[in-house]
């Protein structure tokens, strides 16, 4: 089912997402709702809070923005930790579906080391680099109840404010269906 995605400003946004348990019997619609919701917003990934759920999973889909060399990666992550991360920082723009309209660029770790369940609850211990490290640490900060804007200088955030604003009140405009706070 596809549901309305959560807009910048509601309070779900800014919350530690709760671990789930193997015998929650949300977690199997949950997951469904979180590929449909991705996928009808043309995002490469999707967390929980997104959808208005506190709850530590999230989805990523990365093909689209993968090198045609590379293995095409798609994931649900349930309970996810980072384990540790290279020095070296690189800049990327990103963007939100949560935040629409804005993009900027973000300076993160390049490789990471990752824990996470699967859907089976299997649990994985894997190294990403490239945009699939870059995607998993943007939905895992919405985990944290962080967003990319938080990365940006006071300079730049204050550009952004009236924007910011906006979007937060719903006045915005985007493809998909959202959900304001106010
Ligand atoms: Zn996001």
């Amino acid at each position: 089912m596809i549901r309305p995605i959560v807009l910048y400003g509601s309070p779900v946004l800014r919350q530690r997402a709760e671990p789930v348990t193997p015998d929650d019997p949300e977690l199997t619609a949950l997951l469904r709702d979180l590929w449909d919701t991705m996928y009808n917003a043309n995002g490469v990934g999707l967390a929980a809070p997104q959808i208005g759920v506190s709850k530590q999973v999230f989805v990523v889909d990365a093909h689209e923005l993968q090198s045609p060399e590379e293995e095409p990666f798609k994931q649900a992550f349930i309970n996810p930790r980072l384990i540790s991360t290279n020095d070296l920082c690189t800049g990327y723009e990103e963007g939100c579906l949560s935040i629409p309209g804005i993009r900027e660029r973000i300076y993160r770790p390049t490789i990471i080391e990752v824990e996470f369940y699967d859907e089976s609850f299997h649990l994985h211990r894997r190294t990403f680099s490239g945009i699939v490290a870059r995607i998993f640490q943007h939905e895992y900060d919405h985990l944290m109840g962080q967003l990319f804007i938080d990365y940006l200088s006071p300079i730049r955030r204050q550009l952004l404010r009236r924007k910011l604003k906006e979007i937060a009140a719903g006045e915005v405009e985007a493809h998909y269906p959202m959900l304001h706070a106010r």
